[in-house]
């Protein structure tokens, strides 16, 4: 038997090869939980009296990461936090995962404020995807129309609750893949802007933390799994091999062979951003021609989206 390396005692079932240690259940869980609150204090990511929204979508990382900021709000006692979904309106898949959101959210007491492209844009992405087929090849996939819609979403549900930040689960893994992913796009500014406590450019949008952003995605499932934590496991139907799965494969792949890539990576960047951010000039916001929202040009890009559809 394999004695935990942190309490000695136990037998480890977790080896985390970045770091050599083997932990028993209790002492893996104590330190994920610890990775949480280390990323809140290193960047600052909550003061007191902060009142936040968690996004919760009912998968792995989101459901995860409301159950360890429940357990460790005590930790900041003047913070307080609610849970917010969007309903992308997907058949078969969204449904579950907010019932699942729900329960979760019931399970800890947590306020769940929901809403949807339906409510807000007039369209279920489902219906925006056959729109897209009418449209031909060469249009965008629904994944970029539910990224970008989202977003607009996500930022109006935590803006009309009057919370002061937005927090998102977004992983070690994420936070990297995106970092390299936006290496790949070219694009200074989303390098400068990838970064786990995001600056806040515009008073209509709702700083974003990710909490999560110290924790391996494996970790994070293996955490779920060991406090029983109820997820939704399917994958969503319009999820499609992208430029962001090959990038997800490579850096699994170098983690396998040369474990503290992910951790490397992200340092890296972080490094490097401050010079990016040097780089790039703040871009001067408009209020968009449309519905309002802050944007660079006249129109946001949500709205240039859907009046390309033509349902705008
Ligand atoms: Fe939306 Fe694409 Fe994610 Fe499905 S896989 S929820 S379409 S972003
Ligand atoms: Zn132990
Ligand atoms: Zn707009």
């Amino acid at each position: 038997m394999t004695v935990c390396t942190l309490c000695g005692r136990k037998e480890a079932i977790f080896g985390r090869s970045y770091s050599g240690e083997n932990l028993c259940g209790q002492c893996f869980c104590r330190t994920v939980e610890d990775k949480v609150r280390k990323a809140i204090s290193k960047y600052e990511m909550l003061r007191q009296k902060d009142n936040f929204m968690v996004a919760v979508s009912g998968g792995k990382d989101s459901v995860t990461l409301l159950h360890i900021l429940a357990k460790i709000e005590k930790v900041f006692p003047d913070v307080s936090f609610c849970a917010g979904t969007v309903d992308e309106g997907i058949r078969d898949y969204r449904d579950e995962a907010l019932k699942i959101a729900e329960k979760n959210c019931q399970r800890l007491g947590v306020e769940h404020l929901v809403t949807s492209f339906k409510e807000m844009f007039g369209y279920e992405l489902d219906e925006i995807v056959q729109l897209i087929k009418k449209k031909g090849e060469g249009g965008l996939t629904p994944c970029s129309y539910c990224g970008v819609l989202r977003r607009k979403a996500l930022n109006t549900l935590a803006r009309d609750a009057g919370v002061d930040k937005l927090v998102t689960a977004h992983s070690l893994d994420d936070v990297t893949q995106t970092m390299l992913l936006n290496v790949a796009h070219g694009d200074p500014m989303r390098i400068a802007r990838s970064k786990p406590v995001l600056n806040v450019i515009h008073p209509k949008l709702v700083q974003r933390v990710k909490p999560l952003c110290l924790v391996p995605e494996k970790e994070v499932v293996f955490y779920a799994y060991l406090k029983g934590i109820e997820f939704q496991c399917i994958d969503c139907p319009y999820a499609q091999s992208a430029l962001r799965n090959d990038i997800r494969d490579m850096l699994n792949r170098m983690e396998h062979k040369h474990a503290g890539t992910l951790f490397t990576v992200f340092r890296s960047m972080e490094k490097l951003q401050p010079a990016v951010e040097a780089y790039v000039t703040e871009t001067q916001l408009n209020d968009c021609k449309l519905c309002g929202e802050p944007t660079v040009g006249d129109l946001c890009r949500p709205c240039k989206m859907l009046q390309e559809l033509k349902v705008l």
